[in-house]
């Protein structure tokens, strides 16, 4: 039986032909087979290169039949290498199917590093990367795209998106309608002639974008949400919606004795334990018998100290 071949997933240029890796060019000769999504497209890529192996389409709408076609020849031993149009095979594009029949098959993947849209973006936004997250195209569907951007509204981390220029302002504006306004960066045709990298926010896109008719390759980068804004909000609501007196009673009712209540309840409300003691003590003076206590009195408001 013909040893078996296996799957490389080759990078190719995102816009500018030298990113091509010396590697990628190389794979691309010795392969038996390339599938590619779009076999037009990529003849420029080949010809540039002088790269001669016999090429076969791959896309969205053959993905899942034409991948069992090539897991075919690779288990009778062919090398296949994936391009599709631009950039990182698998992000974004029928790549990821090809990659899962192939190793459920047993077959070997390979993949050949190169450019990436989404993560050229990010290291050119400004924004943290340290902590990003990728949501490629928002969902086409309605009710799923609304699940999707609330999700988005706590998410810490840098956010990526992918975005077609006939959609971006409405995406723009479904964006800061549900995020806020957020510092953005976009990135316009990266690695070609006319790149471009705008650091902005969300609403002043939106007014961009309105009145300059969007052109070309686009990824967004968005600022993820500030934690210690997220813990604010959170202390504010409990410090609106629970007295001190109840607060403390729900730690003790748990098992905590006086003093760990008293620090577990200082962290909710965004206090110093001496505050939250200097306060119990006041409330204490000021009701000796605890009935506004007993009555779920919120005595957050207006109090000096918190
Ligand atoms: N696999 C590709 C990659 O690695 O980036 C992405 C494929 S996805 C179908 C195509 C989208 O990527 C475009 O609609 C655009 O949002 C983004 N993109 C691709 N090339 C780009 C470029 N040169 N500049 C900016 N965005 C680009």
């Amino acid at each position: 039986m013909a040893e078996c071949g296996i799957l490389y997933m080759v990078a190719t240029p995102i816009g500018n032909l030298e990113d091509m890796s010396v590697r990628g060019v190389r794979i691309l000769s010795e392969a038996d087979l390339i599938a590619a999504e779009d076999t037009r497209g990529s003849i420029r890529l080949l010809n540039h290169f002088e790269i001669h192996t016999p090429m076969t389409s791959y896309h969205e709408y053959n993905k899942t039949s034409k991948a069992k076609t090539l897991v075919d020849a690779m288990l009778a031993g062919k090398n296949v290498a994936c391009i599709t149009d631009a950039g990182t095979p698998g992000i974004s594009d029928p790549g990821e199917v090809l990659v899962r029949l192939a190793l459920d098959a047993g077959i070997r993947v390979v993949p050949v590093p190169g450019a990436c849209a989404a993560v050229n973006a990010l290291i050119s936004s400004g924004l943290a990367t340290r902590r990003f997250c990728f949501e490629a195209f928002l969902p086409a569907e309605k009710k799923e795209r609304g699940q999707v951007l609330e999700e988005l509204k706590e998410e810490t981390r840098t956010i990526v998106l992918y975005e077609a220029p006939h959609r971006l302002v409405r995406t723009l504006a479904l964006l800061l309608d549900t995020l806020g306004d957020r510092p953005l960066t976009v990135c316009r045709e990266l690695t070609k002639k006319h790149e471009e990298i705008r650091r902005t926010t969300l609403g002043q896109a939106v007014s961009f974008y309105q009145e300059n008719e969007p052109r070309g390759e686009f990824v967004l980068v968005i600022g993820g949400r500030d934690r210690r804004e997220i813990l604010r909000e959170k202390q504010d609501e409990i410090r609106e919606g629970v007295s001190l007196e109840a607060h403390m009673q729900q730690y003790l009712e748990r098992g905590l004795d006086r003093k760990e209540a008293m620090k577990a309840v200082a962290k909710d409300r965004g206090m110093t334990k001496r505050e939250v003691y200097r306060l119990l003590l006041d409330h204490e003076e000021a009701d000796p018998a605890g009935e506004k206590a007993a009555a779920g009195h919120s005595t957050a408001g207006g109090t000096a100290g918190e």
